[in-house]
């Protein structure tokens, strides 16, 4: 007979990075293992939690009755390390001393993750890569620690070269258009010297990868908000050249019909109606959505360049911007009031859009994106194309992976990687933007091979996470795994 524990629903504890990108896809994959029969608990802080909280409702709501176990949201207090309440996650640090405060704070989540640990003994524990003392936390609980980034395994294998090879070594060190091939990838990939990680910058970044890529390696294994036959190579590449166990279960989200205000703190808002009832009035495809993710700011220069670029491009755009981009006299070029005070060109959006459900629907037709891999794995689903723009980090790696593994995008041709806290000096022109949108919605050739790409990856994405696609496959076969793991852990 089977003893009680073995009964219980396998219990996996999810331990997000304190942002929206990576809190985001964590709710989304507790609400997919959670459909799979599998007990979900979130730990995170108040804050954090708030961005989560509908999401997850709706997903207990989706569910219940159906014998499926709840998802738990456990909120631990923010530790006190001097910055202001309510301030808990990267998208409010706007400062060097703050930032180090941020780091400190997730150093001290270590002891309510521990506590978590001892006091819930879960099956196991998916934690963030950026959480490299979790690996080492978990191990000394006996529980098996599941690294989790949320980004593309390309821009993942990119870094584990660039980190293992440091290519930088032997390059002109002020030269910022420098050459960097990057080592033993499936693909010839190269990047300027400007677009990578450099230790001569930034030190403490670079040892801080270092940290996190070896305590991963070190995990029981990686889990991807991606799917096999999106980067296959990269799958091959992370089993047999780096020896590291992977499961694929993304686009998690994308099988639920519920796409609505997924991050906002309530239902649809008003703007977001208003918005989708603007786009229910426009031909299909004929609009270009133009939005950057949570982290990315923007001068009053580069928001110039971006307004006269879709005056210029010609076509519909929905734009979302910062409420803190308010004053149009810093950034509205003249004759753009026009395309937007009758609303008949433009819908500029304040605030928290309704991404996924902007993406899906008809009217849209292409993406200027900063190629964060949720929005990036947004447009594969919604099979939109892309123009890319990336501003720091992995968003370079992977407007590789659109542009020459996909071609499901083209580039406005951003040479610099910079964060919201280091100095942009780089400006694209409003030409550069233009053209990058009439490439991907245009009438030639390389626009329609490009949306056709775009429309055949929708269909893949789509299948990976039916019942015998390979995402459901890699979740099932995972969780038979940890369930056997914890049958002969009971037995010892
Ligand atoms: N997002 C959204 N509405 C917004 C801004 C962002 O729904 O107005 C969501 C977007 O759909 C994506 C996430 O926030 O799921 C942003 O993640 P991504 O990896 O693209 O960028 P990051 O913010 O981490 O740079």
């Amino acid at each position: 007979m089977a003893s009680n524990d073995e009964q219980q629903p396998l219990h996996v504890l999810f331990f997000p990075f304190v942002a929206p990108g990576h809190l985001i896809p964590v709710a989304d994959m507790a609400a997919l293992f959670a459909s799979h029969g599998v007990k979900c608990t979130i730990l995170t802080t108040p804050v954090n939690a708030a961005v989560i909280r509908s999401a997850v409702d709706r997903a207990n709501d989706a569910v219940r009755g159906t014998g499926a176990p709840a998802i738990d949201i456990s909120t631990v207090p923010f530790p006190d390390v001097g910055l202001p309440p309510g301030v808990e996650s990267v998208v409010e640090i706007s400062s060097e001393a703050d930032r180090f405060r941020l780091l400190e704070a997730i150093r001290l989540l270590r002891e309510p993750f521990d506590r978590f640990l001892a006091d819930h003994r879960p099956d196991a524990v998916v934690a963030d890569s950026f959480y490299p003392w979790s690996t080492a936390a978990a191990a000394e609980h006996g529980i098996p620690r599941l690294s989790f980034l949320g980004t593309s395994m390309f821009a993942r294998a990119c870094n584990a070269s660039l980190l293992r090879s440091n290519p930088l070594e032997g390059l002109p060190p002020d030269d910022p258009d420098a050459v960097v091939s990057l080592p033993g990838l499936p693909h010839r990939v190269t990047l300027r010297r400007g677009q990578v990680m450099d230790p001569r910058k930034n030190e403490l970044e670079w040892n801080y990868e270092k940290l996190t890529n070896a305590a991963d390696q070190r995990s029981y294994g990686e889990v991807f908000n991606s799917f096999a036959q999106l980067e296959p190579d990269y799958v091959e590449h992370y089993h047999t050249t780096l020896g590291r166990r992977v499961w694929l279960v993304g686009p998690a989200g994308h099988a639920s019909e519920d796409l609505a205000a997924r991050g906002s703190a309530g239902g649809l808002a008003p703007e977001a109606e208003r918005c989708l009832r603007w786009l229910d009035e426009k031909p299909d495809g004929s609009v270009v959505f133009i939005s950057f993710g949570t982290l990315t700011r923007f001068t009053a220069a580069e928001l110039w360049e971006v307004a006269r670029g879709l005056q210029q491009s010609g076509r519909n755009f929905v734009w979302v911007m910062s409420e803190s981009d308010t004053d149009a006299s810093q950034w509205m070029p003249e004759g753009f009031a026009e395309l937007i005070d009758p609303g008949e060109h433009g819908f500029i959006f304040w605030g928290w859009a309704p991404q996924r459900l902007i993406l899906n629907h008809s009217a849209v037709g292409g993406f200027v994106t900063h190629c964060g891999w949720n929005s990036v794995l947004e447009a594969v689903s919604a099979g939109v194309p892309l123009v890319t723009w990336p501003r720091y980090g992995d968003q370079f790696y992977n407007e590789k992976l659109i542009l020459e593994v996909l071609k499901i995008g083209v580039s406005v041709g951003a040479r610099f990687s910079a964060s919201k806290l280091e100095d942009r000096s780089e400006v694209i022109n409003g030409e550069k933007i233009a053209e990058g949108i009439d490439r991907v919605m245009g009438g030639d050739e390389e626009a329609e091979a490009i949306r056709k790409k775009a429309v055949d990856l929708r269909g893949k994405a789509r299948s990976a996470v039916e019942k015998g696609g390979s995402s459901y496959d890699d979740v099932e076969q995972l969780i038979t795994e940890l369930m056997a793991r914890r049958s002969s852990v009971n037995v010892l």
